[in-house]
């Protein structure tokens, strides 16, 4: 059983990731703020139907170039705290 990232294409381990809502690929998705992972998507709380909604970064228009050549470890891209 062994999925790769819709976004950055590379492997997952089974946990630190999520099913992107709109093309229901899996992308990376560290469980843990704190954690060195890769996050190929965002994963908020919906406003009326209060459930989590899961979007890689390829939905989102957010594709990080970096993201092709994700062999860098815990590079921080964008963090937009709002
Ligand atoms: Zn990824
Ligand atoms: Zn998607």
């Amino acid at each position: 059983m062994t999925a790769t990232c819709s976004v950055c294409d590379g492997a997952l381990d089974g946990f630190d990731q999520a099913v992107c809502d709109s093309c229901e690929r899996p992308f990376h998705l560290p469980r843990r703020t704190d954690a060195d992972g890769i996050e190929c998507g965002r994963v908020w709380v919906h406003d009326q139907w209060l459930t989590l909604v899961h979007a890689c970064y390829r939905c989102l228009g957010e594709m990080p170039e970096k993201a092709a050549s994700a062999s860098r470890p815990s590079r921080r891209r964008y963090r937009r705290v709002r």
